[in-house]
């Protein structure tokens, strides 16, 4: 019969663990990951893109992002261009 006395230690530690782990993390665990480590998010999100500028054509009125925009004015100011065929105009 030392097998059940076995089993039942096995259980009273495994309620003792149980129960400590239960009063450090709380309820969810949410507190539960290793000091030192920082709280990373759950997925990792994409890089959030550069802002970009939108401009439209001063002769068609498309929009164009201005990093592909033609500028005619200095310092790649306004007015800008969707093509040099337009720039000309
Ligand atoms: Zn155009």
């Amino acid at each position: 019969m030392k097998l059940l006395l076995y089993i039942g230690i096995a259980l009273a530690v495994y309620w003792w663990w149980r129960q400590s782990r239960l009063q450090n993390g709380g309820p969810g665990g949410e507190n539960a990951r290793p000091p030192g480590r920082p709280s990373a998010p759950p997925h990792t999100a994409p890089p959030p893109a550069p802002p970009l500028t939108m401009v439209s054509c001063a002769t068609c009125g498309v929009h164009l992002p201005l990093s592909e925009a033609f500028a005619d004015g200095p310092g790649g100011t306004e007015p800008f261009y969707c093509s040099p065929e337009h720039r000309r105009r």
